[in-house]
């Protein structure tokens, strides 16, 4: 039924490669294409072993847009699927403007030289994409992603009004190596040494980084130190649901992890900018990325669960309600499927689903649009079918409050 162009074959990449390869009556020409055609290759051989699916593959550096285009002219896809960098979207979103080609990423842009999280280079591109008649639809991973959705689907069956929301992001598992992040470290730290900001009350509150924890008492995990930390999610989120009193977002961290990265803090190697090296420059950021695990190096012998959920607290029919939605899902289990760990396979899944409802008209709107202003439930059906199947509860004593 359609071309598919995926661009990066990371941990995330491998598995939407994969997912899709699964999903071959939707995506009948998938080509995976990145800044290191052997990882792509590497890739391509696996999709074949285990489900015997030929998928094209090709080098492209996509910082590069006239080399975006170049690519998409040859291959000529419906839809580009953008699992590279943060830095990557601008010109692959202008590569696909050119060639008027569907758009679908799992992070909002950031610059290289600012750790910045918003949607607003992104949104800037909204009349852009309706007048191309193209679509773009923003950061559909877990989270952001199925948590919007999630969201939504709250919002659509279960309350007259949402008041509080807490979104929570559990990884109970062990890779069994001291220090590793599960996705693209560079990214990850970035993420995780900014301050920290939540919605309160008609404005963001800014609080140093992981400054405020609990423990939160999470599905068939038990509780976990949970932090509070900005996530790009809560930006669309409280715009959308402009009734949201109070959004935050919450991660666990063990604690080696936070040990480790304290030390590495204090000693510099978390900076993003530039310091003389041997008569050049390097980021230490960039440099400490390069020594550590790669993400799509840490599957094999990896145990336990993710679990990432939307806790919610508002009205319907003039009564107080809560209602938690949540998906677990294992590392040993995805490892078997797609040779990925959790925290990939939960990111690549809802990437894929979000590409296939594109792809079948069912969520396809030119313009440029995030997960929540989609409808909720062919998405959460698709989870249920393709390993990521969602539970829910009403009127519980949400963890996050006791
Ligand atoms: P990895 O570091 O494992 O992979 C990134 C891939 O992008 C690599 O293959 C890399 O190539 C490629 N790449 C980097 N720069 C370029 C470029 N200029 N041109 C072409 N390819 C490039 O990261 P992950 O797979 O873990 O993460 C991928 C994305 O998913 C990130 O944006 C991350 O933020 C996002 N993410 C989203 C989540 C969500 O729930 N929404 C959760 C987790 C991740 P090379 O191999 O040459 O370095």
């Amino acid at each position: 039924m359609a071309k598919v162009l995926i661009i990066g074959a990371g941990g995330v990449g491998s598995v939407v490669a994969h997912k899709c390869a699964m999903n071959s009556d939707v995506f009948t020409d998938i080509m995976l294409a990145s800044r290191t055609v052997s990882k792509c290759d590497k890739i391509a051989a696996e999709i074949r072993e285990m489900h015997g699916v030929e998928i094209k593959t090709a080098k492209v550096d996509a910082d590069v847009v006239a080399e975006m285009v170049m690519l998409i002219k040859q291959f000529q896809p419906v839809l580009v699927i953008n699992v590279a960098l943060p830095y990557q979207d601008l010109p692959i979103m202008d590569a696909c403007l050119e060639t008027r080609v569907h758009y679908l990423d799992t992070a909002n842009y950031e610059p290289k030289d600012v750790a910045k999280f918003e949607y607003s280079w992104q949104w800037a591109y909204q009349e852009r994409f309706k007048e191309a008649g193209i679509m773009a639809l923003l950061g559909c991973g877990f989270d952001p992603g199925a948590t919007q959705v999630f969201t939504a689907y709250a919002a659509k069956h279960q309350f007259d009004e949402m008041h509080y929301l807490d979104i929570i992001d559990c990884n109970a598992g062990n890779h069994g190596k001291a220090f590793a992040t599960n996705f693209n470290p560079e990214i990850n730290i970035r993420e995780i040494t900014q301050p920290g900001r939540y919605w309160e009350n008609g404005e963001w509150v800014e609080i140093p980084a992981m400054s405020i924890h609990k423990p939160i008492s999470y599905p068939a995990i038990g509780p976990k130190e949970s932090y509070v930390l900005y996530h790009e999610e809560l930006e669309s989120l409280v715009k959308n649901f402009p009734t949201l009193k109070r959004a935050r977002f919450w991660m666990t961290f063990g604690q080696a992890y936070i040990t480790h990265l304290q030390v590495l803090e204090n000693v510099g190697m978390t900076s993003i900018k530039p310091i003389p090296f041997q008569g050049m420059d390097i980021v230490p950021l960039e440099f400490l990325k390069a020594v550590l695990p790669a993400p799509d190096t840490l599957g094999e012998n990896y145990t336990g669960q993710t679990s990432i959920g939307c806790q919610i607290r508002g009205v319907k029919d003039g009564q107080e309600k809560t209602y938690f939605i949540w998906n677990n899902c294992d590392h040993a289990e995805t490892y078997k499927e797609v040779r990925g760990q959790a925290v990939s396979y939960t990111t690549g899944v809802p990437a894929m689903i979000g590409a296939l409802l594109m792809l079948k008209g069912t969520w396809m709107k030119p313009g440029v649009w995030n997960c929540e202003e989609m409808d909720p439930d062919p998405f959460i059906e698709q989870m249920n079918q393709q390993g990521l199947p969602v539970q829910d509860q009403v009127n519980q004593t949400l963890s996050v409050e006791e």
